[in-house]
């Protein structure tokens, strides 16, 4: 299976751009997982750009927000 690396980075919202992983999704999910993190696309936009990729924000944003 060929990697999808472009069309994966077109619609990734991670705005921390020097990263090596983006659009490699299953290199940035094992690196955030790793950590007990998530990627950024877990998050909303405005949440994913304070860098917190905990599982304990996501789940706090989610019960927040009912809805990402
Ligand atoms: S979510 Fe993390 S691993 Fe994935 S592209 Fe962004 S900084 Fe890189």
């Amino acid at each position: 299976m060929e990697c999808k690396k472009d069309k994966n980075t077109a619609m990734c919202n991670c705005s921390y751009n020097p990263c090596p992983r983006k659009g490699i999704c299953c290199e940035c999910l094992q690196y955030h997982l790793n950590s007990s993190q998530v990627p950024a696309c877990f998050f909303p936009d405005d949440v994913e750009s304070g860098y917190d990729r905990s599982i304990e924000n996501f789940i706090k944003v989610y019960q927040e927000r009912k809805h990402l």
